[in-house]
C-alpha cells in the first residue's frame, strides 16, 4: 500500500481521494469537509460567547399566548404586560445598536410595571411566568421587609442578591432579569405622616431607597446578602435593564378611584359616559393619581410608568384554575399519586365545594391549594404505603369530612 493511498481523515475516516482537500497536521489529517463542519461549529460558539445570555424577542401577541397557557382570564394585564415587557426588552437591544454608532436622538425610557389587585388574583404568577417564557432570572421580595438603610431589616438591595442566586452568580444573566417586589402598597405614606418630624421606618423612607434602584443604578451587592460591612466584597450590578414588577391589592383603592372617576364625571364626561362607568370594577379605572392618594410618592409612581390591574376572580375562573393551566393543581396531584402507580378521581361536586371554600376563605386562588391540601394530605400519608391500592376516589363526603377536620384550614379561618 502506497502512502498516499493510506491518507484518511482522523475525524471522519474519509479517503483523501473521496475529499477535496486533505491537510496534514504532526499526528493526522482532516479533510476539507470535516474542517468547514468545525467551522460551523466555533461559528456557533463565538456567537454565543459574545452575545451571552442573547435575548430572544418574542412577540406581545406571542407572550400572551404562552401566558394564556398558566394563567386564567386576567386578558388586560396580561396583553399590557405582554407589550411592556416586549418594549423593554426592544429597548435593551436597541441600545445595543446605538452603542454601535447609528445615530438616534429617541431614547425609550423604562417600563417598570405596577401590577393592582387582590390577593390570590395571579400577580406573582403573571411575572413569574413572563420570565419563565423569556428565560430570564426572576425573584420574588417583599416589600414590608425593607427598611431604610440603618434601621434594623432588610437593605433595598438584598433583592439583588436574590436576583444574582437565581442567575447562579451570572451577572450579566442577573442585569436582564425581572424582580418582582410584591406589597408595594404596604409600605405606602400613612395617612398624617409627617416625613420631616416623624422618622417613618416603613413607608417614604423605603419607597425613597427603592426610586434609584427601579430607576436603573450601580449598586454594590454583598453577594451573600445582610448588611454590607466595610471589608466585605461587593459584586456590582446594573439595574438599568432590570424589570421592576411591583405588586400590592391597595385594598380599599376602588373607592378612591371612584371618587376621582365621579368628580371628574361632573367635570368632563358626557351624562351618556357617565353611565358607561363600570361601578362593578373599578380598578380598570386606575391612574397614577389614585395611587398617590393611596400614598405612593410622586417619584415611585413615576418610576413605575405602566398600571394595569388583575381582576377578582369568579367562581367559574376559580373552577377553571383547578383543571385548566398548564400546570393546573389538580393536574399536580394526579401526577403525585401517577408516580405511586395510583389512579387519582375526584367527584366534580368536589371541585364546586373546593371553590366555594376558597371563596370563604377570600384567598383568591391562593385558597385553592390549602383546600386540596387539607382534602388529599391522609391520602397522601396513607396510600403509598399500601401495594394494593391502585386508584383514589375522592367523593363529596370524604371532601367535606376532610376539611372539616383540618387544622390547618381552622387556622387560616381563624385569621
Ligand atoms: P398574588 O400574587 O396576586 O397574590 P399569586 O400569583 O401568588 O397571587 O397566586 C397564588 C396562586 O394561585 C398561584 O400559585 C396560582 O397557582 C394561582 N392563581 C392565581 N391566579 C391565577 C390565575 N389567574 N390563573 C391561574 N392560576 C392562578
Amino acid at each position: 500500500m502506497s502512502e498516499k493511498e493510506a491518507i484518511k481523515c482522523s475525524f471522519c475516516g474519509k479517503d483523501k481521494k473521496d475529499v477535496f482537500m486533505m491537510i496534514g497536521g504532526l499526528n493526522g489529517h482532516i479533510c476539507n469537509q470535516c474542517i468547514e463542519q468545525a467551522q460551523k461549529i466555533v461559528d456557533e460558539e463565538y456567537k454565543q460567547r459574545l452575545q451571552p445570555n442573547k435575548i430572544q424577542l418574542t412577540k406581545p401577541a406571542e407572550i400572551k399566548r404562552r401566558l394564556d397557557e398558566y394563567i386564567i382570564d386576567q386578558d388586560e394585564a396580561k396583553k399590557v404586560m405582554s407589550v411592556a415587557v416586549y418594549n423593554h426588552y426592544k429597548r435593551i437591544m436597541q441600545k445595543k445598536s446605538d452603542k454601535k454608532g447609528e445615530d438616534d436622538e429617541v431614547e425609550i425610557e423604562k417600563s417598570n410595571i405596577i401590577l393592582i389587585g387582590e390577593t390570590g388574583t395571579g400577580k406573582t404568577l403573571l411575572a413569574q411566568t413572563i420570565a419563565r417564557i423569556l428565560n430570564v432570572p426572576f425573584c420574588i421580595a417583599d416589600a414590608t421587609a425593607f427598611t431604610e438603610a440603618g434601621y434594623v431589616g432588610e437593605d433595598v438591595e438584598n433583592v439583588l442578591v436574590r436576583l444574582l442566586q437565581a442567575a447562579n452568580y451570572d451577572v450579566a444573566a442577573a442585569e436582564r432579569g425581572i424582580v418582582f417586589i410584591d406589597e408595594i402598597d404596604k409600605i405606602s405614606r400613612k395617612e398624617g405622616d409627617s416625613p420631616s418630624i416623624t422618622r417613618d421606618v416603613g413607608g417614604e423612607g423605603v419607597q425613597q431607597a427603592l426610586l434609584k434602584m427601579l430607576e436603573g443604578s450601580i449598586v454594590n451587592v454583598p453577594p451573600q446578602g445582610g448588611r454590607k460591612h466595610p471589608e466585605q466584597k461587593t459584586i456590582p450590578v446594573n439595574t438599568k435593564e432590570i424589570l421592576f414588577v411591583c405588586g400590592g391589592a391597595f385594598n380599599g383603592i376602588e373607592k378612591k378611584i371612584a371618587r376621582r372617576v365621579q368628580s371628574h364625571a361632573i367635570g368632563y364626561f358626557s351624562a351618556a359616559e357617565k353611565h358607561d362607568i363600570d361601578r362593578g370594577n373599578m380598578l380598570q379605572y386606575v391612574s397614577p393619581e389614585d395611587l398617590k392618594s393611596f400614598g405612593l410618592i410622586p417619584e415611585l409612581i413615576g418610576r413605575l410608568p405602566v398600571i394595569t390591574y388583575l381582576s377578582p376572580l369568579s367562581k367559574e375562573s376559580l373552577k377553571r384554575i383547578l383543571t385548566e393551566p398548564k400546570n393546573a393543581l389538580i393536574k399536580q396531584y394526579t401526577k403525585l399519586f401517577a408516580i405511586d402507580g395510583i389512579k387519582l378521581t375526584l367527584d366534580k361536586s368536589v371541585y364546586n365545594l373546593i371553590v366555594e371554600k376558597a371563596l370563604e376563605y377570600k384567598l383568591g386562588a391562593r385558597g385553592l391549594r390549602a383546600i386540596c391540601e387539607a382534602i388529599l394530605t391522609d391520602a397522601m400519608f396513607e396510600t403509598p404505603s399500601k401495594a394494593d391500592v391502585k386508584e383514589f376516589h375522592v367523593s363529596l363526603r370524604y371532601a367535606k369530612d376532610k376539611i372539616d377536620r383540618s387544622a390547618a384550614l381552622n387556622r387560616l379561618k381563624a385569621a
